[in-house]
Formats: structure tokens, C-alpha cells, sequence
């Protein structure tokens, strides 16, 4: 059986002197299908024919380079199944292809983040975007959600594996079109791994830099994986964890360590399906409100226990 969602009060405080909200993409924003099913295939389909057209380019010859040196880093620390890049010849592209396909995919099936690997598959990700092949998928729910954080003066930045190129691409790029303006910074391994401490404090650094001060408790880290989250809030940063369809299984322990939000929707301290629809319509929360459905934070005191009896049923339903 489900465990109990966290009170609405505390919920409710999610936002409370925040200034960044800082979003994980895949498993947060994004579904991890769309992933898996359609941005991974499209290389695996489209690799050796990506690498015999752009392969006299200088920026395939720099992502070559930096595979190549990977895979001898790899070997000296006898990775298994590491499979060693030539050096180009004028004479060996067919060769030097050939083992290129077979390292990139021995990489993929690994599921490994290598900066390497993830520069060379944004630069792939670009041409399928910037052809039409591949259209960026985000929950129903984000973008209407940085909208509006947007208009409340709350930056919305992200932190994902991906490259920041491929993170503009896929914002640039989403059935509800292009995003990017709504994202104030995108992050990538560049600041450190995600899950270790040290990357979400280089955020915070970063993030003062760009104007003012900025406090590691203003950011709050939104993620499916509970190992990030852990990261984030050792560097001081409020975190909740996302549960979207098709994302492994939170267990008990992860449900007592963090709140847990289904949709950006309830950052606003409010999974009320009218007061949504409201916020959507109104673009702010705090017009129209009357005496029995007021948003201040002490709400939860006064509430009825058969009020959030109901709130709790519809929330488990959607
Ligand atoms: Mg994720």
C-alpha cells in the first residue's frame, strides 16, 4: 500500500524563500521514455550515417579526439569492454568509424555519462531537432509551472547529464515549443557529477555570480533520484522528490526523507484541481479567493480532516 502523502502544510512551504527553482530533466520534466525510446534509438539508428557525413568536420574531428583520449583513459584502468579508438589517418576513416560506432554504443549499453559521450550526442541531437525528427517531450505540467514561477520572480534553471547544448536543444525544441527563455542557467556534469555534494554547491557559486548573493537554502533541487536529492541537501539546498509515471519506484524511506510531488502543480502548495484550473487561468494566486479556500499557510489547522481525506483520494487518482 501507498504511503501517506506528506501533510498539505508542509507541502505548502516548498517555495517559501526560494529563488531558484533548480529541475533535474529526465524522470522530472521529461518522461524517461522519451529518452530511452526516441532520443537514444535515434542515435543508435543514425550513428555510422551521422559519422560517414560530418566526419571531416572540425567538430566531429575534436569529438573523435576527446573519445579517442576517454578510451585510452579507459583502457589503463582496464575498463571491461573498453574498445580503443585509431588515431586518424589520411587513409583509415572507414577503420576509425567502425570502432567509433562500437565504443559509442559499448557506452551507451553501459548507461554511462561520460562528458565525452554526452558532447558527441548532443551535437547528433542537434541535427534530428533541427531537422524535425526528434520533437522534445516534457509532464503537461512544466511548462505552465515555469511560466508561472517565472512571473513570480523565481528563476528556473536546470541540472541534468546532458549536455547544456543538448538541454537548450530539447527546451529549444518541445511539443509545446520552444522553452528556452523560461530557463535562466542550464547545468551540466561541467559542475561535477550529480551525485556529489560539490557539484550543487559549484551551482550555487555560479548562480552568485551571475548578479547577487545567492544562499544554497534559496535554491530548491527538484529530481526523480533520491541519491541526487541527498547531494543537494548536504550542500544546503531544499529538495523534493518528483514522481512521474514510468520512474522507478520510490521506497518508504525515500517517501520519509523528502516531500514528493507528482506534478509541478503542488510546488504552489496547491493539488486543489479548481484552484489550478484558477492559477492557470489567472496566471497568479491571489485574486478571487474566498473565505473557505484561502492559500495562507495556516490553512492546514483549520482544515477538516474530511477535507483532506478528499484531497488525499483525488491526489492518488491522478
Ligand atoms: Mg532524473
Amino acid at each position: 500500500m501507498a504511503p501517506q502523502k506528506r501533510p498539505v502544510e508542509e507541502v505548502d512551504s516548498l517555495l517559501n524563500d526560494v529563488r531558484v527553482v533548480l529541475c533535474d530533466i529526465e524522470g522530472t520534466t521529461t518522461p524517461l521514455s522519451f529518452v530511452k525510446e526516441k532520443l537514444e534509438p535515434y542515435i543508435t539508428e543514425n550513428l555510422e550515417s551521422y559519422l560517414d557525413a560530418h566526419y571531416d568536420e572540425e567538430e566531429m574531428q575534436a569529438d573523435v579526439k576527446s573519445l579517442r583520449e576517454l578510451a585510452v583513459k579507459d583502457k589503463e584502468a582496464k575498463t571491461e569492454g573498453v574498445v580503443e579508438i585509431p588515431d586518424t589517418t589520411d587513409s583509415n576513416k572507414a577503420d576509425v568509424i567502425k570502432a567509433l560506432v562500437k565504443n559509442i554504443s559499448w557506452q551507451m549499453g553501459q548507461d554511462r555519462k561520460s562528458t565525452e559521450l554526452k558532447q558527441f550526442q548532443g551535437h547528433i541531437w542537434r541535427e534530428a531537432y533541427k531537422r524535425g525528427k526528434v520533437q522534445a517531450e516534457l509532464f503537461e505540467d512544466v511548462a505552465p509551472a515555469m511560466q508561472h514561477l517565472m512571473e513570480e520572480g523565481i528563476m528556473v534553471c536546470t541540472y541534468s547529464s546532458g549536455s547544456v547544448d543538448a538541454q537548450k536543444l530539447l527546451f529549444g525544441h518541445t511539443t509545446d515549443g520552444d522553452l528556452q527563455e523560461l530557463i535562466s542557467e542550464f547545468f551540466d556534469t561541467t559542475v561535477g557529477p550529480k551525485n556529489e555534494s560539490d557539484s550543487y554547491k559549484n551551482i550555487v557559486q555560479k548562480l552568485a555570480q551571475d548578479g547577487q548573493e545567492m544562499l544554497a537554502e534559496e535554491v530548491i533541487f527538484l529530481t526523480d533520484i533520491p541519491a541526487e536529492a541527498a547531494a543537494a541537501v548536504k550542500a544546503g539546498m531544499k529538495c523534493a522528490l518528483v514522481e512521474r509515471i514510468g520512474n522507478p519506484e520510490l521506497t518508504d524511506e525515500d517517501r520519509m526523507n523528502y516531500p514528493v510531488i507528482e506534478t509541478f502543480d503542488e510546488l504552489f502548495g496547491d493539488d486543489d484541481e479548481e484552484d489550478m484550473k484558477r492559477l492557470a487561468t489567472e496566471g497568479n494566486g491571489d485574486a478571487g479567493d474566498d473565505d473557505d479556500e484561502d492559500d495562507d499557510d495556516d490553512l492546514g489547522e483549520e482544515e477538516e480532516e474530511g477535507d483532506e481525506d478528499e484531497a488525499e483520494g483525488e491526489a492518488d487518482e491522478a
